[in-house]
């Protein structure tokens, strides 16, 4: 097991091309096409401990999504549900994990020096597993407006999850930790509100739920899709649309949620507490069930899950 900085902890076997191998041999060439330009695309899914062993949170969702954004970048690569449980139960097994964590799987292309091009190039897919730590401050966030705006769909797309395109949420991040923050509230190129460097945004107001829409430059979310169909479920309106920053300013409750976010409240945003600058009602409430899914203690959601 190694030690990250931040990151809690990574497990020392990886899974690259069908092999397990020391994390620290798994590597893809500094003359590929992933190192030289970024051109790989991920997912990060998360596993639990459940009664039952470890659950696989949302699989085939994952699987879609890793295949979308290698289309949408152009990158001839895919991945079904199928596949991506066999492999991730490789490198499970491997590790004997036996905790929460997170399962990061990413299709680079590892084809040597082929020029800026996307096409008919070699790819490999590589997985590794890490402790499942909150990247935001568990008891609450509190967020700065980025001076980067979030890169729009005509540039490079973030519904497409391409690493390169990571560089913009690490500018975010960095901007917001320099000037004493916890995260960034990335807006798009017209002063709409997208999400944070890695993770979508809620808001509350006279009880309704809303976020940004699939057109507003966000990733889309598979914990976000799951907030949505779970509120709905519990008969809160919930509204996909686009959302001006004073809103922000103004809602009673207001959330972060992500993978590796989790479902985090978040307190205060450009210096204005949101609400009263506690956790709200609707927050606690979501954040509670959204866990409850993910370790299989909703019998009505299990449909969600992979037992490995
Ligand atoms: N937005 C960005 C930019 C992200 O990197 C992430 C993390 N994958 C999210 C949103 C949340 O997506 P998900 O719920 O699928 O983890």
């Amino acid at each position: 097991m190694l030690h990250l900085r931040d990151m809690g902890r990574i497990y020392e076997k990886a899974y690259l091309d069908g092999k397990i191998l020391p994390l620290k041999d798994a590597t893809v060439s500094v003359a590929s096409s992933a190192v030289l330009y970024g051109l790989s695309v991920y997912t990060v899914f998360p596993v639990c401990k459940g009664e039952g062993g470890l659950l696989g949170f949302r699989l085939a969702e994952h699987a879609k999504r890793l295949t979308n954004s290698a289309r949408v970048i152009g990158i001839d690569a895919s991945i079904s549900e199928e596949e991506l449980r066999a492999a991730a139960k490789e490198v499970l097994d491997a590790n004997a994990i036996d905790e929460d964590a997170f399962v990061r799987v990413t299709l680079h292309v590892s084809e040597l020096l082929p020029g800026v091009r996307t096409r008919g190039l070699e790819t490999t897919l590589s997985i590794f597993v890490y402790e499942a730590a909150c990247i935001l401050p568990k008891e609450g966030a509190r967020l700065k407006t980025s001076v980067w705006r979030r890169i729009p769909d005509y540039a490079i797309p973030s519904r497409a999850k391409v690493n390169g395109a990571y560089v913009n949420s690490a500018l975010a991040k960095q901007d917001a930790l320099d000037s004493g923050y916890d995260d960034c509230i990335f807006l798009d190129v017209a002063g709409h509100v997208c999400e944070l460097s890695a993770a979508n945004i809620f808001l509350v107001r006279d009880g309704v739920l809303y976020t940004p829409g699939r057109a507003s430059d966000i990733l889309e979310g598979i914990s976000r899709a799951t907030v949505l169909e779970l509120a709905r479920d519990l008969g809160i309106e919930a509204v996909e649309r686009t959302i001006d920053l004073t809103e922000l300013y103004i809602a009673d409750e207001a959330f972060a949620c992500g993978t590796s976010a989790f479902l985090t409240p978040v307190l205060e945003i450009d210096k204005r507490k949101v609400g009263n600058g506690e956790a709200g009602p609707l927050t606690t409430k979501l954040r509670a069930l959204y866990a409850d899914v993910q370790h299989g203690r909703a019998p009505e959601y299990t449909k969600f899950l992979t037992a490995f």
